[in-house]
């Protein structure tokens, strides 16, 4: 793109959104240049920064019409590199769509804008007894628009499923421009799963302008506990114990003695600095319920060779029990001057042989790893410390976190869990999926984004993308040779 290029282009921003709806100056853009995957940078050109859906529209149009491809953007905390701009594109921020536009109770319904922070749409319905399942623990920044493209989960997704389980409408604005409605209040409705294609597309098929989400009664009971072990073998055994006598908590978590101690020296939860490991389990429900439950799960923790067992005696305490959890990661800081999280996917019967394959790795690159992760749905995060002032260590670290994903595939997992495949992951993509299902993702990808601008050089391994030389035609593709319809 010239110069002379640009400053037009910029003109047309400004046309449609107004000075304070565009960033063009470099010490102010140099906050959209990554998103918590900070090891990758690119400057964008500009921020548009719209308020309505109509204005995403007329920014997208101008995309389309000059060939400009542009990102969409929620809080930033992505952590696979999603949100990280394109060379010579644009960045657009859903920030200021941040709007709760309805709250229908009787239906059980929120409608919200794509800029809509997490944590705000159960502090929305909290005082009618209600909240938002679905709870990463970068609740109280990241976005709902963020939460969709992702299919977001949290500590409580076990029992109550992760973002697409809650997404029942959506609006969105396509890589031409036009604004379409998928979904909306009612559960079932007839036709393509469209909602299901979006939720979790990455911020590749289009802009999410305003999404209907489920909302769930509060439980009744909740009772949370945490056990310790010595070894982290024990306590992920634990977790496929509990499961196999019937009980579904709302969530279990595990973390090593490497998180337990960067936590209480952050932070003063609690947690015995001496552990090998803590598991955390809430269960919820009807009070008899939870009830029953207790003792169930209190006797598989003492046959996998549980230590203490605390349940918390109050909501404070409960609080402070998660509270640990949930800073866990940026809690790192006190131990390691960088690390790298992955994000990776095992049967949960598969706990205790991938912890302990994880901690071979370790020892044979030589750098330590934190485990802490969403213990009930097999969904690792591994933190692998590095110090980046070391050469090479960033490195080394990328081909640890690297491996780990091949044993998360060879066990029967998958490559990620929540925080998507974005920029990092894009060359692991393989691992799962051959030539000819890539293909048909994309052929699928390339019906929405004709021209590839919409959020370029994420999720597949690269040349493939609708315009990127390499790419096969879409009439050579195996779906077009059967004559399953002509689409271009
Ligand atoms: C400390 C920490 C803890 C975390 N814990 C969890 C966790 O427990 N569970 C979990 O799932 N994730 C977790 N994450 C990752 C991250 O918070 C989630 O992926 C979150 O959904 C990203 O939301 P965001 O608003 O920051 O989106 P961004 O990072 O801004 O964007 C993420 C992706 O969404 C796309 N996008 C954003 N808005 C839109 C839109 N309106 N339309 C279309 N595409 C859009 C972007 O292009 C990008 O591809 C954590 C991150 C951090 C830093």
């Amino acid at each position: 793109m010239s110069s002379d290029w640009k400053i037009a282009f910029k003109d047309k921003l400004l046309a449609i959104l107004g000075p304070q709806g565009v960033i063009y100056k470099d010490d102010e853009l140099i906050a959209y240049e990554c998103d918590a995957l900070t090891g990758h940078r690119v400057k964008p050109v500009f921020v548009a920064l719209p308020e309505t859906a109509e204005q995403v529209s007329s920014v997208v149009r101008e995309c389309y019409e000059q060939n400009v491809p542009y990102v969409p953007r929620g809080a930033g905390t992505g952590l696979s590199g999603g949100a990280l701009p394109t060379e010579e594109g644009i960045v657009i921020s859903l920030s200021r769509m941040n709007k709760i536009l309805d709250i229908d109770i009787p239906n059980e319904r929120v409608v919200v804008e794509p800029g809509v922070v997490n944590v705000s749409v159960t502090d929305a319905v909290s005082s009618s007894g209600y909240y938002y399942a679905p709870d990463p623990s970068s609740q109280i920044v990241c976005t709902i628009g963020g939460n969709v493209a992702e299919n977001s989960g949290g500590v409580h997704c076990l029992k109550y499923g992760v973002t697409s389980n809650h997404v029942l409408g959506l609006e969105v604005v396509l890589p031409d421009g036009e604004i379409i409605q998928i979904g909306g209040k009612t559960a079932e409705r007839p036709g393509y799963d469209l909602a299901g294609l979006v939720v979790g597309s990455e911020g590749l098929l289009g802009i999410v302008t305003k999404v209907t989400l489920r909302i769930v009664r509060k439980p009744e009971t909740v009772k949370t506990l945490f056990a310790t072990f010595d070894r982290i073998e024990d306590a992920g055994a634990s977790v496929s114990g509990i499961t196999a006598r019937g009980v579904i908590p709302a969530g279990m978590e595990i973390m090593d003695n490497l998180c337990i101690r960067s936590v209480e020296e952050a932070i003063g939860c609690g947690y015995p600095v001496d552990a090998g490991a803590i598991l955390l389990v809430e269960l919820d429900g009807p009070e008899a319920e939870v009830t029953a439950q207790m003792p169930i799960v209190q006797s598989v923790l003492k046959d996998h060779n549980a230590n203490e067992i605390k349940i918390a005696r109050d909501s404070n305490e409960r609080d402070l029990f998660w509270k640990g959890r949930k800073s866990a990661f940026p809690a790192m800081g006190r131990i390691s001057s960088d690390y790298y999280v992955q994000d990776g996917v095992i049967p949960r019967s598969k706990l205790a042989e991938v912890l302990g394959k994880v901690g071979e790795l370790s020892k044979k690159y030589g750098l330590r790893v934190a485990n802490v992760f969403h213990a009930g749905d097999g969904n690792l995060h591994p933190l692998v410390l590095y110090d980046g002032n070391v050469e090479d260590e960033y490195h080394k670290a990328l081909e640890l976190a690297g491996d780990i994903l091949t044993v998360c595939v060879d066990s029967g997992g998958s490559i990620t869990g929540e925080h998507g495949v974005g920029h990092d992951k894009k060359r692991f993509l393989s691992l799962m999926f051959d030539e000819s299902d890539l293909d048909t993702m994309n052929l699928l990808r390339c019906s929405f984004d004709v021209k590839g601008l919409c959020n370029p050089g994420k999720v597949f391994p690269t040349p493939r993308t609708c315009v990127e030389p390499g790419m096969k035609p879409y009439k050579e593709h195996p779906l077009q040779k059967k004559g399953l319809g002509e689409m271009y």
